[in-house]
């Protein structure tokens, strides 16, 4: 549980709220820190306290609200985005741009204003609804819409980043950028993100993998899933030139997932004419960049795009047949870490020690 900014996690133990009728109860088994966790916890995103965060939940449903028909209890299922299924937004298939996307994930209650936590302390209401899940827990109330059913032939604790950093750099490949074999792309920022669109970009055929990333390990680590060219810019005075020496006369796609203005333009410098650049980087609310209008006018797009653009229902199964033919190792940027030590996995995702750390439940 957050409590105060900027502070480790306390575990604490806490009742759950009855399930309401659109509501599945989940025991997780784990739980990827990704990103937007941080975000919350050094108070980028503003966000209501006490909190439980955590959303990249997985595990086993254990009861369900009166009117759930997809899942049932002993079902194995990941957790992702809250969505609400109905908006015009959502009906068109694209819940990531739902038009109660910020109420639903970042609130720390349900709609109706109430929250499914309550602390030992005098009944004290504890913000849960961390995207529809708060999965930083061994038990947490998730809505049907959010809870994707998954085979149960594959490591359920290791499948939540599925639910939200994994989706997100695969399913902006996939479903945005739509790379296709023989394509050419550039992956700037290898975290669990970038990484996984590195792994997408050569399920599809991609064709240079570009990769650049400051920290020798992670460009290693790219090439082994799929990179062909690595670039450390702290190496390289003319980055994009020299990038142009092995693409010329430039990549079809470019994916930003830091999110500073210097990148998000060599994005755009690296593509050729025309050629589509997407931005997943978030560097907080307030983030003005400077392009040069000029390499839009060459017939090319700039995208920014929120969880890859995915229909998790869709694209988590997907991604999961895709893992098992061995299309997907995913699981290579998972270290496991058992939940009482989970500020010590925070710690190790901030330092970059490890790609995608995974708090999982004995
Ligand atoms: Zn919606
Ligand atoms: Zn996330």
């Amino acid at each position: 549980m957050l409590r105060e900014i900027d502070q480790p996690l306390s575990i604490e133990e806490v009742e759950l709220d009855e399930l309401q009728d659109d509501e599945v109860l989940v025991e997780i088994k784990g739980a990827g820190i990704c990103h937007t966790d941080m975000t919350a916890i050094d108070g980028t995103v503003p966000l209501p306290l006490p909190t439980v965060l955590g959303h990249e939940g997985s595990g086993v449903v254990a009861a369900v609200g009166a009117a759930v028909t997809s899942v049932a209890p002993g079902d194995h299922v990941v957790l992702s985005f809250g969505h609400c299924g109905e908006c015009r937004i959502c009906s068109a298939g694209r819940p990531a741009y739902c038009e109660l996307f910020a109420p639903l994930n970042y609130f720390g209650t349900r709609l109706d204003g109430s929250v499914t936590l309550h602390g030992h302390d005098h009944g004290e209401d504890v913000h849960g609804n961390w995207f529809q899940q708060s999965s930083f827990a061994s038990r947490a109330i998730a809505k049907a819409t959010n809870t994707v059913k998954v085979p149960d032939d594959v490591p359920i604790e290791l499948l939540g980043p599925l639910g939200c950093g994994i989706q997100t750099g695969a399913g902006t490949v996939l479903n945005v950028l739509r790379a296709r074999e023989g394509e050419g792309i550039a992956i700037f920022g290898l975290g669990g993100v970038g990484l996984a669109a590195v792994m997408a970009a050569k399920a599809v055929g991609c064709a240079p993998i570009v990769a650049v990333d400051t920290n020798p390990e992670r460009l290693a680590l790219a090439t082994e899933l799929g990179a062909t060219d690595v670039f450390d810019p702290a190496r390289h005075r003319d980055l994009v030139w020299d990038v142009m020496q092995i693409a010329a006369p430039g990549l079809d796609h470019a994916f930003d997932t830091v999110g500073t203005g210097p990148v998000v333009r060599q994005c755009l410098e690296v593509l050729r004419s025309p050629g589509h650049a997407a931005t997943v980087g978030f560097q907080g609310l307030e983030n003005e960049i400077t392009i040069d209008q000029g390499h839009l006018m060459l017939g090319r797009t700039l995208s920014g795009v929120i969880e890859g653009d995915s229909d998790p229902q869709q694209l988590i199964p997907e991604l999961i047949a895709m893992h098992r033919a061995g299309r997907f190792p995913f699981d290579r940027l998972i270290e496991t870490f058992p939940f009482e030590r989970i500020n010590d996995a925070l710690a190790a995702s901030t330092a970059g020690r490890v790609v995608k750390p995974v708090v999982v439940f004995a």
